[in-house]
C-alpha cells in the first residue's frame, strides 16, 4: 500500500534519509524503530506529505504522491504532542475536522460519540478538553484522527509523553484499535520493547538507512547486523573462527564455547570487517544446579556481577579457559536471584540459539 522507492532526502549539505527501499501492507500495524536522529520522523513526513523529498518515490496505493500536497493525501497524523485545543469540549476537539463536512450536526454527533467509544472516552464529550490527564488527551488526538477515516494513521511516538504504565496500557490499546479498525498504522518510535509488542513488521533504521526489516520475532532471534542485535536487546558476542562452510551447514569455532555447526538462516553476512562473531542471547543461556544436565551444551565460570530486575536478573559470567577473559551476560525468569557474586557457574547453552556475524 506504501511504497518507498530509493527516497532520499537532504536537510541542506546533510543526507538523512540514504536510499530507502521498503514496502509496507495495507492493514499491517508497522513500526520505524531507530535511535535519535536516524531519519524515522523525516520518513514518516514524507508519507504525510510534510516533507518534500529529494529524490526517489513514495508510493501510496500505486500512485507517486510526488506534489500530491498533505491534505489530500488518505492519511492522517497523531503527534508526539497531542494537540488539541484546550479552551474547546472533547467532542468538540474530535469533531474538528469534520467541520467543513457537509453532513449533518445529528450525524456528526453520532460520529463523534463512535470515535470517542472507539478510544475508551464514551460519554467524555462534553468535558473541557484541558481537564483531562494525558493519556486522556491522546484518546482524543487518537479520536480525532480516526474520525477522519483514513486509510493510514500515522503516529509520531504517540506515547512518549505517557508514564510507563499509562504507555504500557496505551500499548495494548492501540493494538485493539488498530484490529478494530482495520487500517494501517505505521508508528515511530526509539523504545525497542514497544515496537516489539505492538508491531507485525518492524523497519530498523540507522543513520537514515534501513538495517533490516523483518518481524519483531525475526529482528530478535535472527537480528542482521550487530548493531541491530544490541539495539534490539542484549546479546553476548563471542570472538569466532569459522572454519568450513560447506553447503547446508557452517562449522564455527567460538572463543570459550567450541565448536558448533550453524544452518544458513543462523549466519549473517557482511560482517567481515569486524571478523567473525557468535551472538547469543542473555536468555537462551540456563543455569544448571548440581545433578542436572544440559540438554547441549555446557559452559564453566564465575559471576561477577548480579543486577537484580524484579521480573528477571541478569548475571556477568567471566567464562573459564578463554583465551582471552570474556564477560557473558546470561538471566533467569522469574526473577529471584538464584547465584551470587564470586560463585561458580555452569551453563548450557545449546548452538541452534546462536547467530553468527561473518
Ligand atoms: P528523533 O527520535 O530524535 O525525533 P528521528 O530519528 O525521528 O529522531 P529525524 O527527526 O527524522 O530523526 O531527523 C533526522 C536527521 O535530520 C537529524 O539529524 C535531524 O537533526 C535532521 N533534521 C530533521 N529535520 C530537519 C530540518 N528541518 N532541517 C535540518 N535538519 C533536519
Amino acid at each position: 500500500m506504501i511504497e518507498f522507492r530509493d527516497v532520499h532526502k537532504y536537510y541542506g549539505d546533510y543526507h538523512a534519509l540514504r536510499g530507502i527501499n521498503a514496502t509496507i501492507r495495507a492493514g499491517e500495524f508497522f513500526s520505524l524503530l531507530g535511535p535519535s536522529g536516524c531519519g524515522k520522523t523525516t520518513l514518516l513526513r514524507t508519507i504525510a506529505g510534510f516533507e518534500d523529498i529529494s529524490s526517489g518515490a513514495v508510493m501510496i496505493d500505486g500512485k507517486s504522491m510526488s506534489g500530491v500536497p498533505a491534505n489530500v493525501r488518505p492519511t492522517n497524523m497523531v503527534f508526539q504532542s497531542y494537540a488539541i485545543f484546550p479552551h474547546l469540549t472533547v467532542a468538540q476537539n474530535v469533531g474538528f475536522g469534520l467541520r467543513r463536512d457537509p453532513m449533518s450536526a445529528a450525524e456528526k454527533a453520532k460520529a463523534v460519540d463512535e470515535a470517542l467509544e472507539m478510544v475508551g472516552l464514551k460519554g467524555y464529550g462534553a468535558r473541557a478538553a484541558h481537564a483531562l490527564s494525558g493519556g486522556q488527551r491522546q484518546r482524543v488526538a487518537l479520536a480525532r484522527a480516526l474520525i477522519l477515516k483514513p486509510k493510514v494513521l500515522l503516529l509520531d511516538e504517540p506515547l512518549s509523553a505517557l508514564d510507563k504504565k499509562m504507555r504500557e496500557q496505551m500499548q495494548v490499546e492501540l493494538i485493539k484499535l488498530q484490529r478494530q479498525v482495520g487500517i494501517t498504522f505505521i508508528l515511530v518510535t526509539h523504545d525497542q520493547e514497544e515496537a516489539l509488542v505492538m508491531s507485525d513488521r518492524i523497519a530498523v533504521m540507522f543513520e537514515g538507512q534501513i538495517a533490516q526489516l523483518a518481524d519483531p520475532e525475526t529482528l530478535y532471534r535472527r537480528p542482521a547486523s550487530k548493531k541491530v542485535a544490541d539495539f534490539i536487546g542484549t546479546m553476548n558476542f563471542l570472538p569466532a573462527k569459522v572454519l568450513s562452510d560447506a553447503g547446508a551447514t557452517v562449522e564455527v569455532e567460538a572463543q570459550g564455547f567450541g565448536r558448533m555447526s550453524l544452518a544458513p538462516d543462523q549466519v549473517m553476512t557482511g560482517h567481515s570487517a569486524d571478523g567473525a562473531t557468535i551472538g547469543l542471547r542473555p536468555e537462551t543461556l540456563t543455569i544448571l544446579f548440581d545433578g542436572q544436565t544440559a540438554s547441549e551444551r555446557e559452559v564453566m565460570g564465575s559471576v561477577e556481577e548480579v543486577v537484580y530486575y524484579g521480573d528477571m536478573t541478569y548475571y556477568d559470567v567471566k567464562l573459564d579457559g578463554a583465551e582471552v577473559p570474556m564477560r557473558l551476560s546470561m538471566r533467569n525468569v522469574p526473577g529471584r536471584p538464584v547465584l551470587d557474586r564470586g560463585n561458580k557457574a555452569r551453563l548450557g547453552w545449546s548452538p541452534s540459539a546462536a547467530v553468527l556475524f561473518r
